[in-house]
């Protein structure tokens, strides 16, 4: 038995040229993006990811969707998790039935919660000050997600607002550049919760690691035994430890 290596994928594993200190070698790309903006390993991330993926079960946990995930080009040959944990691909590439129709529940009964975030920034922003969509996979509408075109302080604008909007049945994540509304029902941590469960690791003595940079993402890191955290992230900077003694 490997080790099991839960790990989210952007600014973890890769990341955007532009928050790179050097313009990456292209045979470090790591993801293409439709609008250009590629993301790439630095030489430290590459070494890494060899390592994990030749000496562990490593598993992606990710807001991207099936779509934008098979746009990584690391060879993950595991379970991945996608969609912010509404999708749990098995190793075949099939969503998993019973997650599936568990998470399609879950997204259903707040798809009017969704809607009305999109209404609001249709009706109540200029229009190109932001792109906003909901991200849907395998025919399901699962989380609405904002990004500011000109500065990512510009989510300010809106956040509170958003929040009213979306009430208790959606979960705010911001980092960066990203806004998102999620519901309540949906979470990394809940498919890692069930596929730690499916794969038998409860109880057993295999080490199971939980990697990621957003402080949206300790959840699903907690539900591991160790928590992995990238030195340049959202949870390192925040405050957690005094920095002098
Ligand atoms: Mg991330």
């Amino acid at each position: 038995m490997r080790p099991v290596f839960f790990s989210d994928l952007d600014d973890t594993v890769f990341q955007t040229a532009r928050k790179m200190d050097a313009p990456p070698p292209p045979e470090r790309l790591a993801a293409e993006a439709l609008n250009g903006s590629h993301s790439y390993m630095t030489a430290g991330q590459d070494m890494m990811i060899k390592w994990l993926l030749a000496s562990t079960r490593f598993i992606p946990v990710t807001a991207r969707s099936s779509e934008a995930l098979a746009r990584c080009k690391l060879p993950f040959a595991d379970y991945q998790i996608c969609t912010n944990g509404g999708v749990i691909l098995t190793p075949e590439g099939m969503p998993d039935a019973d997650w599936h129709a568990r998470m399609k529940h879950e997204a259903d009964a707040v798809a009017s919660g969704l809607e009305n975030l999109m209404s609001f920034m249709a009706r109540q922003t200029p229009a190109g000050r932001f792109r906003y969509w909901i991200v849907e996979d395998f025919g399901v509408g699962f989380y609405f997600c904002v990004k500011s075109n000109e500065d990512a302080r510009r989510l300010d604008d809106i956040d509170a607002e958003l929040c009213e909007v979306a009430r208790a049945a959606l979960v705010r994540h911001r980092n960066d550049n990203n806004l998102s509304f999620t519901p309540a029902g949906i979470s990394k941590r809940g498919a890692v919760q069930y596929l730690a469960e499916k794969l038998g690791l409860d109880g057993s003595s295999v080490p199971v690691f939980g990697m990621g940079d957003s402080l949206t993402d300790l959840p699903f890191m907690a539900a591991c035994d160790m928590l992995v955290i990238p030195k340049k992230s959202q949870i390192a900077q925040t405050k957690l430890y005094p920095e002098d003694g």
